[in-house]
């Protein structure tokens, strides 16, 4: 991220963050209730580098953030060492685990592949200040709250294409320094 582009107060969390307006809602996992089987279709249905853990859709609260790389070479793993893994396995990203009926397939934990406080900012964040978090600490995505609950991602990608946006558009908008 270039260093003198700066955003103007004007731009805010919300502006830049996915989904859009009219864009499907948010890719999420719940931490509890999902299935070897789910989890694989959302892998090979989407291109998103990683998953929001959520407590539930209702709640939106978020748990913490999951890479994809990281979910595909767990859930191999698992199928290819773990007895009882299959696509009817109940993943898990909880801490604890509930008693499993005797007689049903073994479960996936995935709490260890969770990225347990991922960053977050609400929608109402200054860009400005979005960017200097995402360069102090080399941010690749951060995600965006509104009361507690989540709304929105933002990747490093997503602000490059924002700047460029603005740069074509609005260059009063734009403070070089
Ligand atoms: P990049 O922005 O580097 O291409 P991704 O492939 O993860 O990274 O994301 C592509 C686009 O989809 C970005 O605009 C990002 O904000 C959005 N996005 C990322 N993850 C999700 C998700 N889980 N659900 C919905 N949109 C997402």
């Amino acid at each position: 991220l270039e260093a003198k582009e700066e955003f103007t107060h004007k731009t805010l969390a919300m502006d830049v963050m996915r989904p859009r307006r009219n864009d499907p809602p948010l890719t999420v996992l719940t931490q509890d209730g999902l299935k070897v089987e789910d989890v694989e279709t959302l892998i090979s249905e989407t291109t998103y580098s990683g998953f929001p853990v959520v407590v539930s859709r209702e709640s939106q609260r978020l748990v913490g953030f999951v890479l994809k790389r990281d979910l595909v070479i767990s859930i191999e793993n698992a199928r290819k060492r773990q007895d009882g893994i299959v696509s009817s396995s109940d993943i898990y990203f909880t801490e604890h685990i509930p008693p499993q009926p005797p007689s049903s397939p073994s479960t996936l934990k995935l709490r260890k592949v969770m990225d347990l406080s991922p960053f977050t900012v609400t929608d109402h964040t200054a860009m400005e200040i979005v960017v200097d978090i995402f360069r102090k600490l080399g941010l690749r995505q951060c995600l965006v709250t509104h009361n507690g609950r989540l709304l929105g991602i933002i990747t490093k990608k997503d602000i490059l294409k924002h700047m460029a946006q603005v740069v074509n558009q609005d260059p009063d908008s734009i403070l070089f320094n």
